[in-house]
């Protein structure tokens, strides 16, 4: 057994983000707002891997947020690029609890997998509930994510809402504006959508940018009704 104060997020105390523009910030950076200091765009990939868990779970499920992180004119600017779903959680309707094995596990494939880049926070579902971080999560984000690019997702993959949460000097706050790059697989790298919070989605764009056949594996289409 691997005590939950072993694991640490690797590397991250010692990481100084480079300094440059974000290539995908919208031409007026005050588009994402100014609180929390933090400028977040949650990738379309990640995305899809978040709600594919989410939406077919009752049980709470989550995982890792990773990709890039880099300061700007005094801002820091998180690009979620991936997402690591987690797979050893214990986990019922009402409380995820991630096992310390679950988040060695998650690091070992980060590594990896994605060797070049960092872990930029988590994401764990609120089947059926609100957005929110109740105080179990929150003593989980001050004891794993306590770097000022570490953000939190909360996601209702049911009624299709998700947030953001982030550090806002010692506190955790909500996230009101970010970048959405849906349709990046389509073609359209740059096309931002400007989320706020919570924010809801309708479904997962399709990765060819036509349709994705309704899996007859779920008991109920992404979409709903529309
Ligand atoms: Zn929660």
């Amino acid at each position: 057994m691997i005590s939950l104060d072993e694991i640490r997020i690797e590397s991250s105390a010692s990481y100084t983000p480079p300094e440059q523009r974000p290539s995908w910030l919208p031409g007026d950076a005050a588009d994402l707002g100014d609180r929390p200091a933090i400028g977040i765009r949650l990738g379309d990939a990640a995305f899809r891997v978040v709600e594919g868990q989410a939406s077919g779970s009752l049980d709470e499920v989550g995982g890792l947020l990773v990709g890039e992180v880099l300061c700007w004119q005094g801002r820091l600017y998180v690009d979620i690029e991936q997402a690591l779903a987690g797979e050893r959680t214990r986990a019922g309707p009402a409380h995820i609890t991630f096992t310390a094995e679950t988040w060695a596990a998650l690091l070992r494939r980060k590594e990896r997998e994605l060797p070049a880049k960092r872990v930029v926070g988590w994401y764990h579902s609120h089947p059926r509930m609100g957005i929110f971080l109740s105080d179990l999560d929150l003593s989980l984000h001050r004891h794993f994510f306590p770097q000022a690019w570490h953000v939190a997702l909360v996601i209702n993959g049911q009624d299709h809402k998700a947030g953001f949460f982030a550090w806002s000097g010692e506190t955790i706050q909500p996230v009101p504006r970010f970048a959405w790059s849906a349709g990046e697989a389509a073609g359209s790298r740059f096309a931002l959508h400007l989320g706020e919070h919570p924010f809801g989605y309708d479904r997962v764009p399709a990765r060819t940018g036509t349709q994705r056949a309704p899996s007859r594996r779920r008991k109920r289409p992404l979409t709903s009704g529309r």
